[in-house]
């Protein structure tokens, strides 16, 4: 069973170092996160698994890093400039600001909202009685669009001229490095071009801790393929590529969905979307999207930069064209809270003892193995502190040395991070007590199954190895 509500998590992250709230000597800064350093651990090893499969093991894709600052023609052409804004309608009584769309959503559901023009939303909040998030009463302001695009000045004068956005995607990043990588990679379609990196929204309400936040971390893809080939085939093969991701990784299938936009609730650019939504505590919410972008982003940088931006085929060089993109979209926080969330149990052990296990998958949990020697006892430590430093060198192991408490505590300690397997040297270990073990054998304990099974020092580097 995963956590049952989102503060048990909260509070696991800020007691054990995952997340923290964002400047907190300062009293914090609205909807602001830190991850600690089991919690930046846990990202990059998310971002890892990420780049393992979907970059590293495919012959078809290529990664990129790109800069979050961009021409702000960049953003003329992607539509952003002009639409990339939220519905906002202010209470008249007590001032306070709302996404129209969201306090609809509510009521009448996302395909039915989507589709309202801007001049519907007040009519519609005052039709269906939507009172005030904060004071209740029904009295709602026309709305009005709000871009979303966090603005900066770049350099010391701060004109229209210095300009420059925070990138609301990773995505378009990919689009105006397509030449550069059709000149230095020679790809074949179809091909894929993935980053990870920073994206900035100026949301209007946040929130959920990490689900929904102004800065945040995407894992983009953008797949280019011949149009007048199998769209639908590529389309499917990435839905079912990364719900395979997911669940291989530890989370339920029965807490994932698959959610078809309806036509009418399509973006101005696509065909067909899809998100994989996760149940969270507070209900289901995107996880992932798939969206066919067709050649919209191609066609409209094409124009603006009057580059030519298609794609010949090397085996008929007369076959020039603007491929089709389809774009596989994860938002990288949300991942990292869904496994979080999904690892999260409480359970009562056979002795009557409960406890609070992080049940990650062994490639996500951020220690891999705890050497713990059973007691204080200076040439127990010694031996587990050489143990340490062998498995910290011949393997790649992230490993933790904990010598404070009683070795039940120190389990439970390391239950509660989900480290999969914890080492004990004991005096059996020393050849001091045959009761404990064999001289030159340790136990490794197993974090789900409890199981205790004593292995050679000779054979733990291959065991742990083997474990993982
Ligand atoms: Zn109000």
């Amino acid at each position: 069973m995963p956590a049952s509500s989102l503060d048990q998590v909260v509070s696991l992250c800020k007691r054990r170092g995952f997340i923290f709230p964002g400047s907190a000597i300062y009293g914090g800064l609205a909807n602001t996160w830190d991850y600690g350093p089991l919690g930046a651990e846990l990202k990059n090893r998310v971002k890892r698994a990420w780049w393992d499969a979907f970059v590293r093991c495919r012959q078809d894709m290529a990664g990129l890093d790109t800069a979050i600052l961009m021409n702000p023609k960049v953003w003329e052409a992607s539509g952003h400039v002009s639409s990339f804004a939220d519905p906002l309608v202010d209470c008249k009584k007590c001032k306070q600001r709302f996404r129209g769309d969201k306090l609809l959503e509510e009521k009448l559901g996302v395909e039915a909202v989507a589709v309202l023009k801007i001049d519907q939303v007040q009519p519609m909040l005052l039709a269906e009685n939507i009172p005030c998030p904060a004071c209740g009463s029904c009295a709602w302001t026309e709305a009005k669009r709000f871009n979303l695009m966090f603005k900066t000045h770049q350099g010391v004068i701060e004109d229209e001229g210095s300009l420059a956005y925070l990138r609301p995607e990773t995505a378009q990043g990919i689009f105006v490095n397509f030449k550069h990588i059709l000149e230095t990679m020679r790809p074949r379609l179809p091909f894929g071009i993935a980053q990870i990196g920073k994206a900035f929204r100026n949301e209007i309400t946040p929130g959920n801790f990490t689900f929904r936040t102004r800065e945040f971390e995407q894992m983009e893809i953008e797949y280019f393929v011949d149009p007048s080939g199998d769209k639908k085939m590529h389309f499917d093969e990435w839905k079912a590529g990364v719900w395979e991701w997911y669940t291989q990784l530890g989370i339920a299938p029965d807490r994932l969905r698959v959610r078809e936009h309806a036509k009418d609730e399509l973006s101005h650019y696509s065909s067909r979307t899809i998100d994989i939504e996760y149940a969270f505590p507070w209900g289901w919410g995107e996880l992932f999207g798939l969206a066919d972008r067709g050649d919209f982003d191609l066609a409209q940088h094409s124009k603006h930069s009057g580059e030519e931006l298609t794609y010949t085929d090397p085996d008929d060089p007369k076959k020039k064209f603007m491929p089709h993109v389809i774009e596989p979209s994860f938002g990288c926080d949300r991942t990292v809270l869904t496994f979080l969330l999904e690892a999260y149990t409480e359970e009562t052990l056979p002795d009557g003892e409960s406890r609070t296990v992080m049940r990650f998958h062994p490639r996500l949990a951020p220690v891999d193995v705890a050497v713990l020697p059973l007691s204080k006892k200076e040439h127990l430590v010694a031996k587990a502190e050489e143990l340490y430093k062998k498995i910290v060198h011949e393997t790649p192991l992230t490993v933790d040395f904990d010598v404070t408490g009683s070795i039940g505590k120190r389990y439970r300690r390391q239950d509660e991070i989900g480290t999969p397997k914890c080492v004990t040297v004991d005096f059996g270990t020393l050849g001091e007590d045959e009761k404990q073990g064999d001289k030159d054998t340790v136990t490794i304990r197993d974090r789900d199954s409890l199981e205790q099974v004593r292995v050679s020092l000779g054979g733990i580097v291959d065991a742990l190895s083997a474990a993982r």
